[in-house]
């Protein structure tokens, strides 16, 4: 296992070269030909470059070039610059972890690595994600928390042309009817991610037309974001060699209930898990408290790092199960932070805090290294949470809701900008650097679709995630 954090590119080169020579011919032996070095921008686009095999430890020492530019990409691959990144200028050293590297199961003849990002100098490079989320979870470290996390991945699979959104199946919301119309098509998805070494804790039908989820099994930070970019890939090529078509978009069809990109999040002070077995409500612990109001403070700013999209807003609404509103509950679907406790006994392990509000147009890595820096910040200064909130908070009058001190999440993506440009926590957790690319971003993103129609909205984002 990689520390996530190797310094400087050269230092480690002759250790990685030898690495990935003993990785590259057991792979040639099963006929890999190429391997896909890839990375996630800042606008949610799983970014790629292959190499041939053969390359691989060329790759592993020297990286392979990329222009920095993809920092500053939208989503609809237009360009946008922020005061001090983005242009034309420049070239990146692009370095597969080897630690991560895996042999596609749904696409014979490849391999994937996620990479991290250097400078032509050999340092890391100061917008790399990876490497922020890395970083994140080590400033847990330091502080005596071990974060570990899952991102669940949902989903909505289609027929036709993608002229419009043609369900691939018709069965009810977790329907068996809906399996049987998929069987072969959700068991080659099995065979293919346990073949990749994913861990899948549950696949099943979801709410909406033609969606299906799936959850996997809570690794260390950087390893969750590799695996949400992993299994989405996963799904897009078993769905392709199905002749189906996918969508993981916030909002797929307007109106109806969209897929979400939930992040669960636990941690252990010690030898203990610091949501359960504690003496604060619900079993929580000091920490656990504080690491969840950290992070429940900061939901609104937060949103412009895991709600990234325009479309994002069409899904967070009431009543949805997206968790519109900045409060948090005992396993209730409606708070945008729930807190999952798991079966008695078995609480010192399932405990964990799920954040509900958060989309897969999100950059993982980001949202994963934000959400623990959020986290941390609690910690740091106490925060202890507001009262929790049972039922669907849609149902209580305004009234009520403000004397809870209850509010809805941003309604729009400048909402959730102006958000984050306003929080100082945020802009420690994130930095200056990824901050100002994030709302550079954010901002271009939502100047794209100003004054579009929702429907608009939707058609254009349905099949780009
Ligand atoms: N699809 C819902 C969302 O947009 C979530 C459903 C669930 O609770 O799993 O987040
Ligand atoms: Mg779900």
């Amino acid at each position: 296992m990689s520390s996530h954090l190797d310094g400087d590119l050269l230092a480690g080169a002759t250790v990685r070269a030898r690495m990935a020579r003993e990785a590259a011919r057991p792979m040639r032996e099963q006929g890999v030909a190429g391997i896909v070095l890839s990375f996630v921008d800042t606008a949610g686009i799983n970014r790629i470059k292959t190499v041939p095999v053969e390359r691989l430890p060329a790759a592993a020492t020297r990286g392979v070039g990329m222009s920095p530019v993809f920092d500053t990409f939208l989503a609809d691959d237009s360009l946008t610059t922020t005061a001090r990144f983005g242009g034309p200028d420049g070239d990146l050293r692009l370095v597969p972890d080897l630690a991560a590297l895996t042999v596609l199961a749904a696409q014979p003849g490849w391999a994937w690595a996620p990479v991290n990002r250097y400078t032509q100098d050999g340092a890391p490079y100061v917008l790399c994600q990876r490497r922020y989320a890395a970083e994140a979870a080590s400033r847990c470290q330091e502080a005596g928390l071990d974060v570990i996390a899952a991102v669940e991945i949902e989903w909505a699979v289609a027929r036709g042309d993608g002229a419009g959104f043609e369900p691939a199946c018709r069965g009810p919301a977790y329907g068996m009817a809906r399996l049987v119309e998929l069987s072969d098509y959700a068991r080659d998805l099995l065979v293919a991610l346990q073949r990749e070494g994913v861990e899948v804790e549950q696949l099943h039908p979801e709410y909406s037309d033609g969606q299906y989820e799936v959850s996997v099994g809570p690794t260390d930070l950087v390893t969750a974001a590799d695996r949400s970019v992993l299994v989405r890939q996963t799904i897009r090529a078993v769905s392709a060699q199905h002749g189906l078509q996918v969508s993981f978009a916030p909002s797929v069809v307007n109106g109806h209930v969209g897929n979400g990109g939930h992040i669960h999040l636990s941690a252990r002070s010690g030898e203990r898990n610091i949501f359960a077995g504690g003496d604060r409500r619900h079993g929580l612990t000091a920490a656990g408290e504080a690491f969840a109001a950290g992070i429940l403070e900061e939901l609104p700013g937060l949103c412009a790092v895991g709600a990234p999209t325009v479309a994002s807003y069409l899904r967070l609404v009431p009543s949805h199960w997206a968790g519109a509103f900045q409060c948090w509950g005992l396993e209730t679907r409606e708070a945008a932070l729930r807190l999952v406790r798991g079966l008695r006994g078995d609480q010192d392990r399932a405990a964990n805090i799920e954040v509900k509000c958060v989309d897969l147009t999100a950059n993982p890595y980001l949202l994963l290294g934000a959400l623990a820096g959020a986290g941390l910040a609690g910690v740091r200064r106490q925060a202890r949470l507001p009262e929790e909130v049972t039922g669907d908070p849609a149902l209580l009058d305004p009234a009520e809701l403000k004397a809870r001190g209850v509010q809805r999440l941003p309604q729009s993506l400048p909402e959730a900008i102006d958000a984050l440009a306003a929080s100082a926590t945020l802009r420690e957790v994130l930095g200056d650097d990824q901050l100002e690319v994030v709302l550079g971003v954010r901002r271009a993103e939502a100047e794209r679709f100003a004054g579009r129609e929702d429907d608009e909205v939707v058609a254009a984002t349905r099949w780009v995630y």
